[in-house]
C-alpha cells in the first residue's frame, strides 16, 4: 500500500496508535505523569545503514533495532524482512512486545528489529549475507547477546535467519556457553525448543477458545458458547496464520476463507487447511482450490459473514473505510496492530469483541522464554524427570490396582504412565499462560467496568510496569 493510501486509511502514525491507547488505559490510573512517558518511550533506537554486494553490484540496506524498555532485561522481539519496514513501525512492535511480556508474565523488555528488504525476491544466499551483516551491526553495538537483547522470527523471518544469526553471534563470541541464548526460534537441533513454531498460531485457538467459553461474551454477540461450528475467516497463511488455521480445524472449528496476498477462497461448509496448503505447494496460489470460490480483491475477505475473524498478516488491515463492512462477532487480533484505532471504535459500537494483539499473540514469545531458559540451563526441558514420572506413576497404578483389586486396561495405562516430555511441557505452559493471560484481563475488564478488553489490556500492562519502576526506583 502507497504511503498516501495509507494516511488515507489511518490518521495516525503506527507508534501513535499506541500511545493512543496507553493514555486510553493511563486514565484509569493515578501516577505521575513522568513515569507513564517514561514507559511509553522507546529506550534505544539503533537505525542502521549497511553495503552489501548483491551479485556484482553493491546495495545499501536500512535496517533498525529498538529496545521499548529496559525495565527487565533481556530485551525480546522478533525481526521483521519487509519492504514496509520503517522506524515508526519497529518502534512501534518493540512497545507492543513490552506491554505483551507483562501481560504473559514474560521478564523480558520489549524490542524489535527489522530490515527493509523484500525476502521473496532475494536468494537464499542472499538472505543469508544480509543477516549475518545485520547480527555483526548488532553485535557491534553491544545489541544483541542473552543478556542484553534476544531477537526471534518475525513477518518474513523463520527458524533459518535464526540460526544464521546464532552461528554469527557464536562465532565472535567463541566460547560463550550462553551464546546459545543469544536469539530463540532456532530449528531443535541447533538449540531451539520443541513447539515454538507453532506457539503463536496455537495461543491464537488458546485465547480465542477461551474467549468462545464464556457464556456472558458469547451472549453479548449472540453466538453460542463453545468453538465447536464457529465460522472463521483467516488473514495470512503464513507462521502464526496457518497454525492458527490447522487448530480451529481441527478442533471443530469451520474455516470458511482463507485470503493470501493474492487472492482469497471461500467455502461456506469449510476449508480443509492441509489441502489447501497442499494446493499452495502445487501451484503456487491458493487460488483455485476445488470446491472453492475465488475471491480476486484479498481485502473483500474480512468484510465476508463469519463469526470469528482471525487476521494474521499485517498491520492496518481494518481500518475506517472497510470497518463498517466486517460481520464477523469476533476479531482475534493475530496480527501486530491490524486494527486502527478509529476502526477500533467503529468496531466496538458495532459490538464486536475485539481480542487485542498485546495479549493473543503473546503465544511466540512465551515459548521464546522457555526456549531461552532450556539455552541457559543447557538441557532439554523434561530430560530429568520424564523417567523418574514415569517409574511413581507406574508404582501407584500397581497400589490402586491392588487396592482396588482391579486391573487397568492397558490402554488406560498407557495415558496414565507417560512422562511429560519437551513438547507437551511447552504446550501445557503455553496453555496456561494464555488462559491465564485472558482472565487476568477479563476480570480487569469486569471490575472496573472497562469497556474493551484492549484498554483492560494495556491497564493491567501498565501497571505491572510501573510496579516494576517503582520497586527498582529511577537511577540517578
Ligand atoms: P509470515 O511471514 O510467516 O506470514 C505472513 C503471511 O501473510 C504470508 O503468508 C504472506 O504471504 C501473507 N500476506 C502478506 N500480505 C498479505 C495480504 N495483503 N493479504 C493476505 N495475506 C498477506 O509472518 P508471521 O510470522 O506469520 O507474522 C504474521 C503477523 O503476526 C505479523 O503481524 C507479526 O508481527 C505477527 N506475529 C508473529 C509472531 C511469530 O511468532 N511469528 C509472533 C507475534 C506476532
Amino acid at each position: 500500500m502507497s504511503k498516501k493510501n495509507q494516511n488515507k486509511i489511518n490518521s495516525y502514525s503506527f507508534f501513535n496508535c499506541i500511545e493512543k491507547n496507553f493514555d486510553k488505559a493511563s486514565r484509569y490510573l493515578s501516577i505521575e505523569q513522568g513515569l507513564l512517558n517514561q514507559i511509553k518511550s522507546c529506550n534505544s533506537v539503533y537505525r542502521i545503514h549497511f553495503p552489501v554486494k548483491i551479485g556484482k553490484n553493491i546495495e545499501v540496506i536500512e535496517a533498525y533495532r529498538v529496545q521499548h524498555s529496559h525495565h527487565k532485561l533481556p530485551c525480546k522481539g522478533g525481526i521483521r524482512y519487509s519492504t514496509k519496514v520503517n522506524q515508526d513501525e519497529i518502534m512501534t512492535l518493540s512497545a507492543l512486545m513490552t506491554y505483551k511480556c507483562a501481560i504473559v508474565d514474560v521478564p523480558f523488555g520489549g524490542a524489535k528489529g527489522g530490515i527493509k528488504i523484500d525476502p521473496q525476491k532475494m536468494s537464499e544466499e542472499n538472505i543469508e549475507t544480509i543477516t549475518r551483516r545485520y547480527t555483526l551491526e548488532l553485535i557491534k553495538k553491544n545489541f544483541i547477546g542473552p543478556g542484553i537483547d534476544v531477537p526471534a522470527p518475525d513477518y518474513g523471518t523463520g527458524e533459518k535467519e535464526m540460526s544464521w544469526i546464532f552461528d554469527t553471534f557464536s562465532s565472535i563470541r567463541p566460547g560463550d556457553i550462553d551464546a546459545l541464548a543469544c536469539v530463540t526460534g532456532k530449528p531443535v537441533s541447533q538449540g531451539g525448543v520443541r513447539g515454538r513454531k507453532e506457539a503463536t498460531g496455537l495461543g491464537v485457538f488458546y485465547g480465542i477458545r477461551e474467549l468462545c467459553q464464556m457464556k456472558e461474551d458469547m451472549a453479548y454477540v449472540g453466538l453460542n458458547t463453545g468453538l465447536i461450528g464457529k465460522k472463521i475467516i483467516i488473514q495470512g497463511l503464513g507462521n502464526v496464520g496457518y497454525h492458527a488455521a490447522s487448530f480451529f480445524h481441527q478442533y471443530g472449528g469451520i474455516i470458511v476463507a482463507l485470503a493470501e496476498r493474492e487472492g482469497a477462497i471461500y467455502n461456506k461448509k469449510g476449508l480443509d487447511v492441509h489441502e489447501v496448503i497442499l494446493h499452495l505447494k502445487n501451484t503456487g496460489s491458493i487460488l483455485n482450490f476445488p470446491g472453492s470460490k475465488n475471491i480476486k480483491n484479498t481485502e473483500n475477505a474480512l468484510e465476508l459473514e463469519c463469526d470469528i475473524l482471525i487476521p494474521a498478516a499485517l498491520e492496518n488491515v481494518i481500518h475506517k473505510r472497510n470497518a463498517h463492512r466486517i460481520q464477523a462477532k469476533i476479531i482475534g487480533e493475530a496480527a501486530n496492530g491490524p486494527i486502527t484505532p478509529e476502526a477500533d471504535e467503529i468496531l466496538e459500537k458495532k459490538g464486536i469483541i475485539i481480542v487485542p494483539d498485546i495479549y493473543l499473540n503473546a503465544g511466540g514469545v512465551t515459548v521464546s522464554y522457555f526456549e531461552w531458559l532450556k539455552n541457559l540451563s543447557h538441557v532439554r526441558h523434561g530430560r530429568m524427570e520424564k523417567r523418574f514420572s514415569e517409574n511413581m506413576n507406574a508404582e501407584l497404578l500397581q497400589v490402586i490396582e491392588t487396592t482396588c483389586n482391579k486391573k487397568i486396561s492397558n490402554e488406560e495405562k498407557k495415558i496414565i504412565l507417560r512422562g511429560a516430555r519437551e513438547i507437551d511441557l511447552v504446550r501445557s505452559g503455553l496453555e496456561d499462560t494464555m488462559i491465564s493471560g485472558f482472565h487476568k484481563i477479563r476480570d480487569l475488564k469486569k471490575s472496573l467496568k472497562i469497556d474493551n478488553l484492549r484498554t483492560a489490556a494495556f491497564l493491567f500492562a501498565i501497571n505491572k510496569i510501573v510496579d516494576s519502576y517503582e520497586k527498582l526506583g529511577i537511577f540517578p
